[in-house]
């Protein structure tokens, strides 16, 4: 009996140990996935401002002469109509309705230089009205502006083109025309169909690589822009600038220790602590993850390549091959993988 009993309080007390055991295990599990939520979060947070880009910025890509004066047709002359109505938050705070083509020739204006090619910009109408509607099958409206995607009122259109207003206006109310109702679809859903300006004219990123969270549809391609790479830049820093803006330490070398599938930079050590490239992108303001770093006395010279966090539609990359002579089809089909188009 008392042999017994003994026993008995020796598997309760390894029954406590267990139970405490699991206890513990669940709570470092819990904070484990709190943290990587927030990771994750950090991350995509560090990359949203890239992803709408005004275009201004950058510099005319070779059009060739003629073709667009060719390709207008009476759907540029048409008022742009839909049943779907999109509340969207004004950059000064006001929520205005309109319908989804018309939003949608306003984010062309916002998104994509105008004088890019016709199918490019058909390309864009598409990414920019399935981004839409996948963002509102989430939220009551969408803001213009870095926390989504940038669009232009029709004053503000005015505004930015001045005497070149009609020909310009004609040109976006022709693109969202001709794809009207057409959005990308991935297993009948519509995608999160994200976009950038630039990839640097090599290879778009993988949102897994970017964002740390693997979908189907936006996988890492080939994205040449020919000779031109499109926004090269200097970024120029001293030793103790750097290292303030990271939280490193100040001395010690600089050193880009890991890369991605797509040339990005994943990860760089200053003073031999490691940091994540959107981490550095986003604590230095670069345009981009494709860098390469080299020292000068006190001064670090981060060479950046491209614009934008690089996952999904490149719209330099989209150019490129409207002019190599894609339709906006073969581009969409391109940049978001295993898609197909349906209509709203
Ligand atoms: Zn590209």
């Amino acid at each position: 009996m008392a042999k017994r009993k003994i026993m008995t309080a020796k598997r309760l007390k390894k029954r406590r140990l267990r139970r405490a055991l699991w206890i513990v295990s669940v709570i470092a599990f819990a904070l484990a996935m709190g943290q990587y939520a927030e990771k994750i979060n950090a991350a995509r947070e560090a990359s949203a401002d890239s992803q709408p880009i005004i275009s201004a910025d950058y510099p005319a890509p070779a059009v060739k002469e003629n073709k667009d004066e060719q390709k207008i047709s009476e759907s540029s002359t048409q008022e742009l109509t839909s049943d779907f109505i999109v509340k969207v938050k004004s950059k000064d705070g006001e929520i205005i309705e309109q319908n989804l083509e018309e939003y949608v020739s306003g984010v062309l204006a916002a998104e994509m230089p105008v004088n890019f090619d016709l199918e490019a910009l058909k390309a864009q109408a598409v990414a920019a009205r399935s981004y839409c509607i996948y963002y509102l099958g989430k939220n009551d409206y969408i803001p213009a502006g870095v926390s989504a995607q940038d669009w232009l009122s029709e004053e503000e259109q005015r505004e930015r083109w001045g005497d070149n207003y009609e020909n310009y206006r004609q040109k976006i109310v022709q693109a969202a025309a001709e794809t009207k109702g057409e959005v990308l679809l991935w297993q009948d859903s519509v995608i999160e169909a994200v976009y950038h300006a630039s990839c640097g004219g090599y290879k778009t990123a993988s949102a897994a690589d970017v964002w740390g969270g693997y979908i189907p549809y936006l996988q890492s391609v080939d994205c040449p822009h020919g000779e031109d790479k499109h926004s090269k830049k200097e970024n120029r820093f001293s030793k103790a600038e750097l290292a303030e803006s990271l939280g490193a330490p100040a001395k010690g070398e600089i050193k880009i220790t890991a890369k991605d599938a797509s040339g990005r930079v994943a990860e760089i050590t200053v003073g031999g602590e490691a940091f994540q490239g959107n981490e550095v992108r986003s604590a230095l303001g670069l345009p981009s993850t494709v860098f390469t770093v080299k020292t000068k006395g006190d001064e670090v010279i981060i060479t950046t390549d491209g614009s934008g966090h690089g996952v999904g539609m490149c719209q330099y990359g989209a150019n490129y091959y409207a002019l190599e002579g894609w339709d906006y089809k073969q581009i969409l089909a391109h940049f978001y993988q295993q898609t197909e188009l349906g209509k709203v």
